[in-house]
């Protein structure tokens, strides 16, 4: 007995389990499991990251004020306002940390991503659960939900693993209602793949009370540089950026990000593609019995008759060499999430599940 113990809700974190990565013994596994970009990323970021090579004894820039100025460019967004993290990972973990503790409410959703409860756990807070209406956010359960306790409200728009997402007004209706003292975070990790869809900047432009988190590890292929970053009203960014540790980003990982998002053409050409793929697997999926909901994002989740269904659907992929996501974490343990690949994935994953629906009969 040491007498040495955690922090209260330390050990009430569960960790986290990554989309799976590989197949024993299979080196033409085809990993469709965590929503990465099947083209990796722009062949300027990977320039941009090898150049940095020659300054690894430098440290990096501790204020990320070109990266900032590049997205504030891009986006038509205020750089003072922009502070960025070890993936958007860090910045929910910043929120916690920056505005709730022992007593506090972290609120999130039935499916919501596991991270919002990791943070919030961390922080010391309580979290909270809000249910969704048919794998969608509903704002009246949400709002519901806060009480005078609640610091934080999460919600990812596209929602990860469901793929849907609420429109304009039911996000106004939302920053409207949560209570006075609460901060509503706009988790666009996938936002770029939602057509016409800003990821919140307006709201968190002309709202004291929005932050919206935008990631580098999905439409822009960085996941292993660990890329995010947040934007919202100065006073909570202020917040933030004190929390931060001065260097928690490389200098190569703000080289690559920079250099990505300024890549617009390789955007454009992921953006379109993942478009026409994620329409056709969905309908073909459809096709052999297996629907899913409309998907704003990079992947589709596809719906079977039960657990077991799933379940035997995950193993017979696997045996085909093709890794997806369980989600029976997420509360849909009779679903599938497959990231949208290349065309060539998107025909071999239908076609294994067809495969697989004709075995059963
Ligand atoms: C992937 C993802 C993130 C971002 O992760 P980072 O790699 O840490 O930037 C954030 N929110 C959701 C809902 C995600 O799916």
């Amino acid at each position: 007995m040491t007498g040495i113990t955690p922090q209260p809700g330390i050990l009430d974190i569960e960790l986290y389990v990554s989309g799976q990565s590989s197949i024993a013994g299979r080196e033409d596994a085809l990993k469709l499991s965590s929503n990465e970009n099947p083209f990796g990323p722009s062949p300027k970021a990977v320039e941009a990251l090898r150049r940095s090579a020659h300054e690894l004894h430098r440290y990096p820039s501790t204020d990320h004020g070109a990266l900032r100025a590049a997205i504030g460019e891009v986006h038509g967004l205020d750089p003072d306002r922009i502070v960025c993290g070890v993936g958007s990972d860090e910045i929910i973990h910043f929120l916690c940390q920056g505005y709730a503790g022992p007593g506090d409410e972290v609120v999130y959703t039935e499916h919501g991503f596991s991270m919002y409860r990791i943070s919030a756990l961390a922080a010391g807070a309580t979290p909270v659960v809000a249910p969704e209406r048919e794998r969608a956010v509903d704002v009246d359960a949400l709002l519901a939900a806060c009480t005078a306790r609640t610091k934080l409200v999460f919600i990812a728009n596209p929602a990860n693993p469901t793929g849907t997402m609420i429109g304009g007004d039911a996000l106004a209706r939302l920053a409207d209602g949560v209570p006075e003292g609460a901060i509503l975070v706009l988790d666009g990790a996938y936002a770029e793949f939602a057509d016409g869809y800003d990821g919140g900047a307006a709201l968190a432009e002309g709202r004291e009370n929005v932050v919206m988190l935008r990631t580098f590890s999905k439409l822009y292929g960085l996941g292993g540089m660990r890329v995010g970053w947040g934007y919202g009203p100065r006073a909570i960014v202020d917040v933030l950026t004190r929390i931060r540790g001065p260097f928690n980003l490389s200098g190569p990982a703000l080289a690559a990000a920079e250099a990505a998002v300024r890549d617009r053409a390789f955007v454009a050409k992921c953006l379109a593609e993942n478009a026409r793929m994620r329409a056709w697997l969905a309908e073909a999926l459809a096709a052999r019995g297996v629907p899913s909901d409309p998907s704003s994002a990079n992947f589709v989740l596809a719906r079977f008759a039960d657990a077991k269904e799933a379940e035997a659907c995950d193993a017979w992929l696997k045996e085909a060499g093709i890794i997806v996501r369980r989600v029976g974490g997420y509360g849909l343990p009779h679903c599938l999430r497959i990231t949208v690949g290349d065309e060539s994935a998107c025909r071999r994953v239908a076609h294994a599940i067809g495969q697989f629906r004709e075995a059963r009969g």
